[in-house]
């Protein structure tokens, strides 16, 4: 079992982020050949999901979609101001889990990683954890 980190800044407040390249590299650099990478965002604010990412304007309906669902100003109790974004990640969710096949990170064709940054900018971290042999 391994366990990588890297790190990203993001520029928004809103804002999504592929970061496909960057695990799929890491997963080459392993030595596990069949496995599963659990991507995991240890952060409140932000998320992580697998989207289309050969239509980038996929990543904006995404945002556009969240922001008219959960919008920044609505009515919270939470004192920070930035209770949109803990429910926008809350719904996305804070990990996935891929597959790992012939030492080679394994998506669909259309697929790509999406970091989701929902109270920007900031500086953030993706945690990775591969299993496998
Ligand atoms: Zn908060």
């Amino acid at each position: 079992m391994m366990k990588i980190e890297f790190q990203l800044t993001t520029h928004k407040q809103s804002e999504i982020i592929d970061i496909t390249e960057s695990v799929a590299k890491e997963i080459s650099k392993s030595t596990i050949k069949d496995g599963m990478c659990v991507v995991f965002i240890p952060h409140t604010t932000c998320c992580v999901c697998v989207n289309e990412n050969a239509d980038k304007s996929v990543k904006d309906d995404i945002l556009n979609t969240l922001n008219a669902l959960i919008p920044r100003d609505g009515n919270y109790t939470h004192a920070e101001g930035n209770s949109d974004a803990h429910l926008k990640s809350s719904l996305i969710g804070s990990s996935r889990i891929l597959i790992i096949e012939d030492g080679e990170l394994f998506l669909g064709t259309w697929q790509g990683i999406y970091f989701c940054e929902f109270d920007g900018p900031r500086k953030r971290k993706v945690v990775l954890k591969l299993t496998g042999s």
